[in-house]
């Protein structure tokens, strides 16, 4: 008996997870539930992440969390309980199964069966935000080793775990050649380990295109966060739709499993919401905790109940579907089903499903860190680069000069253009003078100085060589 918690949720949520844990019940799970209270009311009661302090302790000692979607009150300063939870909880995989049902939901694409395997701790999820200017807002993008390392072995084990045939990733890294690039790099180092599957990498944007106009060229695609975010619901919703799928956020010692959507306020407790993509969630929990079996009899049941044309509205086809039902209506369908198989759609074994046990993470040793320069970022109203270049210029550190500034980006002194537009967001590189050496100490001086003469310094970004490779970006048109 595996002990899971389990949230109801908002909107839907009631509806479709008490339909879920029904026909799972059915299906002989041998689990036991301990529910706890997450979401709207829990927010609205003054508590801004959504969850009380007991509720973590249960979801930490129970290790494996089923959860209903939740409503996030619009404003107020409420925090994503989602990216909360998988952050707290180091769930650093999601995994998300995006495969058409041709020809009982209608898709564009009836061969497609593509799982999404998406990094869910870091990139511009770290949430890092700062106004600098009156102009500029940033937002950092983190990406870490270990964060890369960790998703794409689990890419990798998943696939072979489950006999697919090629990894595919997605990346910028033409335009973003630190982040990415790591992200990039690390794939191609890990792929060598597992000759025998297929890889290959697709820069993000035409990946996508190709995605969603053939999803079928693709296997497995495993990507840094954002895009994964933005492209699962994509596959989701070109294999039928978003209400069909699941999504299982997997970390080292705990587990989320959920439906890719929200909680439809709209359509609750109307007896309406098409429980599938939670069902999916939890049958990828039921393979997660060693109930294979279990799994395999209700995924199977649930292919028959679509393939019988048994639809909740949301995929109800007139002249495809054969009958249209509600969400408890569609739980005794395919608990009726419990025991059968498709006969056209094509039925799964999950004899070798069980949870991934990966190595952990080795930090590898450390680079020789050599600082190189400093990029000064500053605050200043003025249009003409020259002219804040002559003042940047008079600050009184011998060991560093100038030697560009950009705005957003680009190069804008020395030799800039006279149309590059600029706002009031200037980033100055400093470099060692001639036969000089730049130290930290170096760095608090210029600050100092700068004080001095008025330049308002919003941030310093430090330039490194890690065992004599260059640890940052030129300037666009350097
Ligand atoms: P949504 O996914 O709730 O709804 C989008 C559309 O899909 C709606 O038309 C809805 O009726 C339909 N739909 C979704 N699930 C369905 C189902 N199971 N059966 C039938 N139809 C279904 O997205 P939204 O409207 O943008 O968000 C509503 C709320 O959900 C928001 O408060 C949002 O913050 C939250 N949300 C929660 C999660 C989560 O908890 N994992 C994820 C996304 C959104």
């Amino acid at each position: 008996m595996t002990k899971i918690t389990v949230a109801k949720g908002d909107g839907i949520g009631p509806e479709i997870m008490d339909a879920t844990l029904k026909i799972i019940m059915a299906a002989g799970a041998k689990i036991e539930i301990e529910e706890i209270e997450v979401g709207e009311k829990v927010y609205l009661a003054g508590n801004l992440a959504g969850i009380a302090k007991e509720s973590w302790d249960i979801i930490r000692r129970n290790k494996v969390f089923l959860k209903a979607p939740i409503t996030t009150p619009q404003g107020g300063g409420y925090k994503s309980l989602n990216v909360t939870t998988r952050k707290f909880l180091g769930l650093y995989s999601n995994v998300r199964p995006c495969m058409s049902l041709h020809p009982f939901v209608k898709t564009k694409h009836p061969d497609m069966d593509i799982v999404i395997v998406r990094e869910n701790e870091e990139d511009l999820y770290a949430g890092i935000e700062h106004q600098q200017t009156d102009e500029v807002v940033q937002c950092l993008k983190l990406i870490s080793r270990p964060g890369c390392e960790k998703i794409v072995r689990y890419a990798f084990e998943y696939a072979k775990q489950y006999g697919r045939k090629k990894v595919t990733c997605f990346t910028k890294d033409n335009i973003m050649k630190q982040t990415d690039g790591l992200f990039h790099q690390v794939f191609d180092e890990i792929a060598k380990e597992y000759p025998e599957i297929e890889n290959e990498h697709w820069i993000i944007d035409i990946g996508a295109a190709k995605m969603a106009d053939t999803p079928e060229a693709f296997d497995v695609i495993v990507m840094p966060n954002l895009y994964g975010d933005v492209l699962s619901d994509v596959a989701a919703q070109i294999a039928g739709s978003v209400g069909l799928a699941g999504s299982a956020n997997i970390g080292e010692t705990c587990a989320m499993f959920e439906a890719i959507h929200g909680s439809a306020p709209r359509r609750a407790g109307q007896n309406l919401a098409n429980p599938s993509g939670l069902l999916q969630g939890a049958i990828m929990m039921l393979n997660h905790i060693g109930e294979t079996k279990v799994a395999e009899k209700v995924q199977n049941a649930w292919l028959k109940t679509i393939e019988d044309g048994i639809h909740t509205y949301d995929v109800f086809k007139e002249g495809v579907s054969k009958q249209k039902v509600g969400t408890n209506e569609f739980a005794e369908a395919v608990i009726a089903n419990l025991g059968q198989v498709p006969t056209i759609l094509k039925s799964v074994s999950y004899a070798n499903s069980s949870a991934l046990n990966l190595p952990k993470y080795q930090r590898k040793p450390s680079a020789k860190k050599e600082l190189v320069g400093v990029d000064i970022f500053v605050h200043w109203n003025g249009s003409n680069p020259d002219e804040l270049a002559e003042k940047i210029q008079k600050l009184n550190t011998p060991e560093a000069t100038l030697s560009m500034i950009t705005n957003r980006g680009i190069k804008v002194w020395p030799e800039g253009f006279e149309e590059t537009f600029c706002t009031d967001h200037w980033r100055c590189r400093f470099k060692p003078t001639e036969g000089q050496k730049i130290t930290k100490v170096t760095i608090v001086q210029l600050l100092n100085d700068a004080l001095e003469q008025n330049i308002d310094t919003i941030k310093t970004e430090n330039l490194y060589n890690f065992d004599g490779k260059s640890g940052f970006s030129l300037g666009q048109g350097q």
